[in-house]
């Protein structure tokens, strides 16, 4: 037997969740568990956390005007 990470349920659905720590601490605990093993959710993980910086960028700069 072994261990595939792409056989079991993902976590892309919550990864902006997760990003924005709006996870229970069970969920986090969950999600950051599977992105260690798994390559494809971890590559979703970094794009996602991309882009809420990129959008509290933008915020920051609407703020200011
Ligand atoms: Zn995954």
């Amino acid at each position: 037997m072994t261990a595939d990470p792409g056989e079991g349920p993902h976590m892309r659905h919550v990864l902006g969740a997760y990003v924005l720590d709006a996870l229970t601490a069970g969920e986090t605990r969950t999600v950051s568990c599977h992105l260690q093993s798994c390559d494809r959710c971890a590559a979703d993980y970094v794009e996602a956390a991309e882009a809420v910086s990129l959008l509290a960028l933008l915020c920051e700069e609407d703020l200011l005007e």
